[in-house]
């Protein structure tokens, strides 16, 4: 018997030149070696007679060998080896090519299970290179269902299943089993000597995908588990505690009725802040879900302590219009709300300035401005961000520390999925708004081609002439760049747009390279309704208000993420009117055309980014913070999101029985994870 931490030249068979090759691999323990899972499989259960083979079938015939093997030479030194194998129905013929100690290998009237693709040509047979096994012995390569592992030079497949089951039969007593039983039995989980049998030599697909789901579930349970207790043990910086005031006389004073997800998510804020430890939550919802109110009840919350709350957004034009719907919100209470923004006078500042600093303002709005260091306040206790992706860590944190450990809220529109967001944001606590303000209106979507741009141009003049607004996105790329022939620029489709399509309507354009004065100025004359169709790149992703738009057309669709499609229509259906969506698009590719479908079938935003993360990969949901996490096995953080959500679900119960994971049952867990944390030594969070 060997331990699962011997080295693998352990195993017979395995010397320092193979175990240097496996190294590559990363395998250098019978640990290592029995958790590495296969890349894939391959189904050769079948067994078909020769002659009901089809042209280009792979299959397993059981064969006897008919003619002795030839080694005949041809060009360039090839070596070939050929004979004939036959069974009751017919025969194939057999050719290996440069491997001519196969003919010792076989022998002439013997019986073997051979596995390749035949070619049929006529009524001729044959196979090349075909994997083989004697008839007569225990079959690894034939006959079932067979693992494919990710190989390096040095280390075929045949190689590699046989030290994998010599590892398994080595360590079968004491295979990795984090699982304390009642967990594995809670979650109908199998065993795990089981699992690691059926994950490498699977009986049959059943078996395989019940070994998955074992090995998947534990591998992420032991993930949560770490999180949690990292995030629990995390020394809670002591807060200003901020006393939960009676909200219902803050609700009853709303124009509506808040929805369910934003109760939950204020009563999350308010309990925070009057725990003694310093808040620092995430509220992520969908563009639209009424992320505002959240701030404002927190606001509202540290008013009432008699202290103050700065609310950071990400643009000009959001902070003013943020500014207007926080006094019309919080000004009936009596809460002076103040503004400081770049493009303020110096005077104007000043007294801003002044307000501030005195104590006077109990919130202040405004741009990245308030991070300079004239801005002084009084007894800051809540610092919100808006739009976080828009903001760096390290300017949250200037912001922070304007106050004495101020509460911390951030809020942010990107939807990733729940359980997601709550590894990448390890740090925070998570709130999540996942249901929309009764009585929206959907907004109709779809994806076209170039062949409907007439019919679209003139919709766009009846949506104008109606009196609405419509944008136009296009993807932002270089003016000076060599771009791919039909991919619309902002500045360059504007003047056509004005110059050639609607000369007699009010046509704007916004891009990147502009100034931030300049743009901010032509978002504000579309917001005041004096531009009509308004083009641009995405820089109107972020969240500005234009009721009045009810038709958002975006070029060249397919070079957007959906998520971000679907934060683009969000920018219309604020207003009362009918809005629609139109996505251009002419790529004619099956991928790209059924994510578009997407966008036309669901206006979810989760599952617009779940789709996202199963069509293009997680790239853009995990940045740089992916490097802090350990990396997975079997597991796949982005398409095993159900079981990721049943393991944290099974973590958070567990640790909450037994936090320091001290009862003997959960001892091989707490090793686990101890083992994970050394190997990532402080990289996690
Ligand atoms: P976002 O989450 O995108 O920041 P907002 O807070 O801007 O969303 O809210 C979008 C719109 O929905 C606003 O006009 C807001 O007044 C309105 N709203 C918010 N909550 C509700 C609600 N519970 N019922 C009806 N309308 C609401
Ligand atoms: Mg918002």
């Amino acid at each position: 018997m060997a331990e699962l931490s011997d080295d693998i030249r352990y195993l017979k068979g395995i010397g320092q030149q193979r175990a240097d090759s496996l190294a590559k691999l990363g395998i250098s323990t019978l640990r290592d070696l029995i958790c590495f899972f296969p890349r894939t499989y391959e189904d050769r259960t079948k067994t078909v007679p020769i002659a009901a083979l089809k042209q280009g079938e792979s299959a397993c015939v059981r064969t006897v060998i008919a003619d002795e093997p030839t080694l005949s030479r041809i060009r360039r030194g090839m070596e070939l080896v050929k004979f004939r194998i036959v069974d009751d129905s017919g025969s194939i013929d057999v050719t290996y090519f440069n491997q001519s100690y196969i003919r010792y290998q076989l022998q002439m009237g013997k019986s073997y299970v051979f596995y390749g693709k035949v070619t049929l040509e006529g009524q001729r047979r044959s196979m090349i290179n075909p994997l083989f096994e004697p008839e007569d012995t225990p079959h690894s390569l034939t006959g079932r269902i067979v693992p494919i592992y990710r190989l390096t030079s040095g280390i075929s497949q045949k190689m590699l299943i046989s030290a994998i089951r010599r590892g398994l039969d080595e360590c079968s007593a004491k295979l990795p089993d984090a699982l304390p039983d009642s967990v594995a039995e809670k979650a109908q989980l199998c065993k795990s000597p089981y699992a690691f049998e059926n994950i490498h030599f699977p009986s049959d697909y059943t078996a395989l995908e019940l070994s998955r789901r074992r090995l998947i579930f534990e591998e992420l349970f032991v993930l949560s588990c770490a999180l949690t207790r990292m995030k629990n043990s995390r020394i809670k910086k002591s807060g200003i505690t901020v006393t939960a005031p009676r909200l219902e006389r803050f609700f009853s004073s709303l124009p509506f009725v808040l929805t369910g997800a934003q109760k939950r998510a204020i009563a999350e804020c308010a309990r925070d802040m009057s725990s003694g430890a310093a808040m620092n939550r995430l509220v992520q919802g969908d563009v639209g879900s009424g992320k505002t109110i959240v701030a404002a009840a927190c606001i509202w919350c540290v008013y009432e302590g008699g202290l103050q709350s700065a609310f950071m957004a990400p643009t000009e034009i959001l902070a003013n219009q943020h500014y207007k719907t926080f006094c019309e919100l919080l000004s009936p209470f009596g809460i002076k709300v103040f503004k400081l923004t770049g493009s303020m006078t110096a005077k104007q500042k000043r007294e801003v300035l002044a307000s501030v600093k005195e104590g006077e303002a109990d919130l202040l709005v405004g741009t990245h401005a308030l991070l300079s260091g004239s801005v002084e306040f009084n007894k800051l206790a809540l610092v919100i961000t808006d739009e976080q992706h828009r903001f760096g860590v390290n300017q949250r944190a200037a912001l922070i520390a304007k106050g004495h450990s101020p509460h911390t809220l951030v809020m942010s529109a990107t939807p990733i999925p729940r359980t997601l967001a709550l590894i990448i944001y390890g740090d925070l606590d998570v709130s999540i708004i996942d249901e929309l303000p009764p009585g929206r209106k959907k907004v109709d979507t779809f994806a076209v081609g170039e062949d409907m741009r007439e019919r679209i141009y003139n919709f766009m003049l009846k949506q104008v002439k109606d009196g609405r607004q419509v944008f136009v996105v296009c993807p932002a790329i270089d003016e000076n760049e060599e771009r791919p022939q039909n991919l619309k620029s902002a500045k360059e489709y504007s003047a056509e747009l004005q110059s050639k399509v609607f000369p007699d309507l009010r046509v704007g354009c916004v891009h990147g390279k502009m100034k931030t004065s300049e743009k901010d100025r032509t978002m504000q004359a579309f917001v005041d309704g004096e531009i009509d169709i308004l083009v641009s790149t995405t820089v109107i992703e972020v969240g500005v208000d234009v009721p009045n738009a009810s038709l958002m057309v975006v070029e060249n669709a397919e070079r957007f993420g959906l998520s971000q499609l679907h934060q683009l229509r969000g920018r219309v259906g604020r207003g009362t009117h009918k809005s629609y969506c139109i996505l251009f698009s002419d790529v004619d590719n099956e991928i790209s055309k059924s994510r578009l479908k997407v966008m036309e079938q669901t206006s979810d935003g989760f599952k617009i980014s779940e789709e996202d993360l199963k069509l293009r990969g997680p790239g853009d949901f995990f940045g740089s913070r992916q490097h802090g996490l350990p990396e997975m096995h079997i597991a796949d953080l982005c398409t095993d999101i159900r079981v990721l959500h049943d393991a944290q679900e099974a973590a958070q119960e567990l640790l909450k029985n037994d936090p320091e994971l001290s009862k003997p049952e959960n001892e091989r867990l707490r090793r686990r994870i101890d083992e994970l944390f050394v190997i990532n030594d402080g990289t996690l969070n």
